[in-house]
């Protein structure tokens, strides 16, 4: 998502000075850390990636400053089926939906033309005005469904 990558750090200063908050030096390593990582990142390995750089930074700061970066927008979170919170940067440009393997953890992105469309006409026929929406489809991933029955367990995808 390389719009967002490149200039989150003007939008997040917008956005916070609009909400009288400043970019702290605190927010601002947690999110660079944040946009740095490619995927979709939960809390503990989002600050697992902070404490290297800087140990000082509680989890608490880490989540609160996520949330902000949901608020403005710049990032997305997602439960993906009741696991741990995961985030990413967004981007409107290069809206993505997702596969998710209850196997093992695996996510994949995808984006097809016909179902935005589709999506767009279903809520126009309900006279309902969408502005977003997620697509969050389950099942068994390539690796796990061609994985023979009994043999033993990929270990699980940190994405
Ligand atoms: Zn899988
Ligand atoms: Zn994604």
């Amino acid at each position: 998502m390389p719009e967002t990558r490149d200039d989150w750090e003007e939008r997040l200063k917008e956005y916070l000075s609009a909400n009288d908050l400043r970019l702290t030096r605190q927010r601002h390593l947690i999110a660079e850390a944040f946009f740095e990582t490619d995927g979709h990142p939960n809390i503990d390995e989002l600050y697992l990636r902070v404490r290297r750089r800087a140990p000082h930074i509680g989890q608490a700061t880490v989540y609160r400053t996520l949330r902000l970066l949901v608020d403005s927008g710049l990032a997305a979170s997602s439960r993906f089926g009741g696991a741990a919170t995961r985030y990413e940067a967004s981007d409107e440009d290069s809206h993505h939906d997702h596969m998710i393997c209850t196997e093992c953890g695996s996510i994949t992105e995808f984006n097809n033309e016909a179902i935005e469309r589709l999506q767009e006409e279903v809520a126009r026929k309900h006279g309902f005005a969408m502005h977003s929406h997620k697509m969050e489809l389950y099942g068994l991933c390539r690796k796990c469904s061609e994985r023979e029955p009994g043999s033993p367990e990929p270990p699980k995808e940190a994405r």
